[in-house]
């Protein structure tokens, strides 16, 4: 039997092995650390973990091109060959729009789309491509994407459709904002829109956070409107919700949620998944990279079947997810658009200098004052710098508010609407918002602190410059941050922007260096008030405890008078 068919039923599931996962659930902190512990060590070996981290190597490392005809000459493996030959006749079926395969090439080449894998779908052109014979996308389908005014489909939709539609393994690296959510949701709809007896969900969508799980439903149930296919989405909310049993989401088709509730939702039986056939993983390299596959046997059974379907999609991939990866895909094809270690082109980059910690709240105040024009997003390193932040911006009466895992899941939910419609103007955010979210209208992104990889640095701006739009990001640095640069000034370099020489000779992060700047830099508090100012308050401070001191001393000695004269009273009565 296969293990994914356990997962629902639950008949592997270890009360004991699970016992903290409540809790777990409680809190995301926690849960990492608690993931960490759990990782299994043949597949995350923590010095291999160590060396790798941030390298954004999109693939370079094991493989080369390989199109439809070199694969034909590769070796393979009896399986390999039966599996490739039956691809190849789909492929075939499915490849009506190009007439040779150098049509196919060129139009790669032309929209920057990098292929590596054996026997590739050939891309499509145009949604009306897609609504052709050689497709046949569900006319009510097409009909959404008309609606939602997609008119000409992205270079990851061109590509990483037909190879879902063929049902093999992907792993798609494209730039932030370039659609990669309609790329995935779209073969899945199609496929699933199919006539088949309805079980349970048929489709599981995972993303690091509920924020980007609630937006991946709303997009899925935009290009899905008028079919019958229906949408859940597990949070914390729906956990307490008694109404929804297993037997009353047997409705559902494709279920979206994060790591931590999902194992939450398979440790009490309330989800059937034994008939999961497609998995994406978005942002994976950021869940594969918490440990998602060891989470528990039966997440690592259903990543590893070979009768799900498994997608990856992420902006960014380092090798050392490539090869969490390849332990669990098969026979996959990777896709890269664009250039490699590329942030977004339509992103303006620039890193100001501003010396010390200080120097960045007087650059802030600058920027502000010359006028920016809202919506601006500004990173900082940690909740407790948010806060911080947030109290200097609001004396200075700056429409402002702060987002991070310590603010209820209702305030989060409020903050993200309102930012959304322009109610707020400037939002201070933790790494918690670095990842997907759509906020179409951000105009810049400020990195208030150094980002802690590089990774981050390409996510945090992502969340300007969406779908073809232009956006800025401004970073600032100061003295210490200078020997963590090198990889963000490449990413600057690879995306075309101007950056000086000498940033060019900055020497490239040790291992050391890498590990040391994941942890973020003991910074000095963010509190702009003056040295002068300071030590008034403070001398207030003193005087206030000074004569509140006084006062308790004298109203004591005062008590001990009085003590004293009611004795004496009383011995002179006797
Ligand atoms: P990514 O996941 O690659 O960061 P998203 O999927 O969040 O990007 O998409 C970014 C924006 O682009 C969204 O607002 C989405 O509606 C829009 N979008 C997606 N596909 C298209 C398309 N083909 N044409 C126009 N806009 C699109
Ligand atoms: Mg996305």
């Amino acid at each position: 039997m296969d293990l994914f068919h356990l997962l629902g039923g639950g008949a592997r599931f270890d009360k004991n092995r699970f016992k903290n996962d409540v809790h777990l659930f409680e809190g995301e902190k926690e849960a990492n650390q608690t993931q960490s512990k759990k990782k299994n060590a043949a597949v995350v070996d923590p010095n291999v973990r160590s060396q790798l981290l941030d390298e954004i190597d999109f693939f370079k490392t094991t493989h080369t091109i390989v199109d439809s005809n070199q694969a034909k000459d590769d070796k393979k493996t009896a399986k390999e060959d039966k599996t490739a030959s039956k691809a190849s006749k789909k492929a075939k079926q499915l490849s009506t729009v190009f007439d040779t395969v150098e049509e196919a090439k060129e139009f790669r080449k032309q929209h920057k789309i990098k292929v590596y894998g054996t026997d590739v779908p050939n891309p499509f052109r145009t949604f009306e491509d897609l609504a052709s014979p050689a497709y046949s996308l569900d006319p009510i389908l097409y009909n959404n994407l008309m609606t939602a005014k997609y008119t000409s489909p992205t270079p990851v939709q061109m590509q990483s459709i037909p190879i879902m539609l063929h049902g093999r393994d992907l792993m798609s690296c494209a730039p932030t904002g370039s659609g990669k959510t309609m790329a995935f949701l779209l073969p899945i709809l199609q496929d699933l829109k199919k006539p088949e007896k309805k079980t349970s969900y048929r489709a599981l969508i995972i993303a690091p956070t509920r924020e980007l799980a609630q937006q991946i439903a709303r997009e899925a149930n935009h290009l899905s409107q008028g079919t019958k296919l229906r949408i859940n989405v597990l949070t914390k909310a729906t956990a307490a919700d008694k109404s929804q049993t297993p037997e009353s989401r047997q409705k559902f088709d494709i279920l979206i949620t994060t790591p931590l509730r999902l194992v939450y939702a398979i440790k009490e039986k309330e989800v059937d998944l034994t008939a999961v056939k497609h998995l994406v993983l978005d942002e994976a390299d950021k869940l594969l990279d918490q440990g998602f596959l060891d989470q528990t046997d039966e997440i690592f059974a259903a990543c590893s079947s070979t009768t799900i379907q498994k997608s990856l999609f992420s902006a960014t991939f380092s090798s050392h997810v490539e090869e969490l990866a390849n332990t669990v895909m098969r026979d996959p094809i990777r896709i890269v658009i664009g250039a490699k270690n590329a942030a977004t082109e339509t992103i303006k980059q620039e890193l100001l200098f501003t010396g010390t910690e200080a120097g960045k709240m007087i650059a802030l105040r600058q920027l502000v004052q010359k006028g920016i024009k809202p919506p601006v997003l500004i990173f900082v390193q940690s909740i407790e710098r948010a806060k911080e932040l947030f109290h200097e911006l609001i004396f200075d009466g700056i429409n402002v508010e702060v987002i991070h895992s310590d603010r209820t899941k209702a305030q989060r939910d409020n903050i993200i609407d309102q930012f959304r419609v322009g109610k707020i103007w400037v939002l201070i955010a933790t790494e918690l918002m670095a990842r997907g979210l759509d906020f179409k209208g951000v105009n810049l992104v400020i990195n208030y602190d150094f980002p802690q990889s590089v990774a981050s640095y390409i996510h945090r701006i992502g969340r300007t410059g969406r779908a073809g739009r232009q956006g800025e990001a401004v970073t600032y640095y100061t003295q210490e941050d200078l020997q963590y640069m090198k990889g963000v000034v490449n990413v600057m370099k690879e995306s075309g922007c101007d950056v000086p020489d000498w940033m060019l000779n900055i020497k490239n992060m040790t291992s050391n260096q890498k590990q040391k700047m994941r942890k973020g830099l003991n910074r000095d508090h963010i509190d702009s008030t003056s040295k002068y100012d300071k030590y008034n308050q403070n001398k207030r401070k003193e005087m206030i405890e000074a004569s509140k001191k006084r006062k308790r001393v004298a109203s004591q000695k005062e008590k001990k008078a009085k003590k004293e004269k009611k004795t004496e009273q009383k011995e002179s009565s006797n």
